[in-house]
């Protein structure tokens, strides 16, 4: 996407109660941020909490990257696609079978949601990516999962701001790039390691910024999220 969406943040909806994840809700527009439900709130909140969010009005990307047998990952992809989430996703060290099974079953669907694969976690940096056992340096894992994951029939990646420039190479102006670990200046990066501003990672290629703790956390959340499109439409001027 050379344009970047007018909608391209996406809240992480982080909280341990459902009364805080609406609190917020309350407060955002739906035509100008998208929201994520993630393993703590889904664990807590369930299924019916997130169709309530998608009636809302709200886009919703059900953030459980799934990992498991294709079996298994296909079934939990079909039933996101049941509550009308607008993207979904999986790791793609899942590999091969497992992202083609998902992809294939979301290919009945008329309306489905987008299929995204997690590609290295923007919480490793190059040291713990060795640690566990991959051979390469996020750098190249990155692109190669990426690559992987389109010959699967994904519609894209989550990846940090450091690897989109190769992956544009390697898939295309089209396939999503979807962004966590995004800090708008001066902000902390927490457990985060390959961080980007939200400029930064826009100007890099990102087509959606995954932004939780600096949002969720600021004392004025929807003036949190109103200067970073300040910040994004600053560096945009021509
Ligand atoms: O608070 P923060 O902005 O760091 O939140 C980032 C969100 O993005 C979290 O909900 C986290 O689970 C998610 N995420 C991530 N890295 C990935 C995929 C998702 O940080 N590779």
């Amino acid at each position: 996407m050379t344009e970047p969406d007018r909608n391209c943040v996406i809240v992480a909806l982080d909280f341990a109660t459902e009364h805080d994840a609406w609190h917020l809700l309350e407060q955002l527009d739906p035509r100008r941020c998208r929201v994520k439900v993630g393993k703590e709130l889904f664990t807590r909140a369930g299924p019916a909490f997130v169709r309530r969010v998608v009636d809302f009005g709200f886009d919703v990307f059900l953030d459980l990257k799934f990992h498991d047998i294709p079996n298994t990952v296909s079934g939990a992809c079909s039933a996101a696609a049941d509550l009308g989430c607008w993207m979904v996703n999986v790791h793609a060290s899942g590999g091969r079978e497992m992202m083609s099974a998902a992809a294939e079953r979301l290919a009945h669907y008329q309306s489905r949601p987008l299929l995204v694969a997690v590609t290295v976690l923007t919480s490793m940096d190059h040291a713990s990516v060795l640690e566990v056992g991959y051979g390469a340096a996020p750098d190249k894992l990155v692109p190669q999962l990426a690559t992987l994951a389109q010959g699967c029939g994904l519609d894209g990646v989550v990846c940090s701001a450091h690897e989109i420039e190769t992956i544009r190479q390697q898939c295309g102006s089209t396939f999503v790039a979807v962004t966590p670990g995004i800090r708008p200046q001066g902000s902390a990066d927490h457990d985060q390691r390959r961080v980007a501003t939200p400029a930064g990672a826009l100007s890099a290629g990102a087509d959606f910024l995954v932004i939780g703790r600096p949002i969720t956390r600021a004392a004025d959340c929807v003036a949190a999220l109103d200067a970073i499109y300040v910040e994004i439409s600053a560096t945009q001027a021509p």
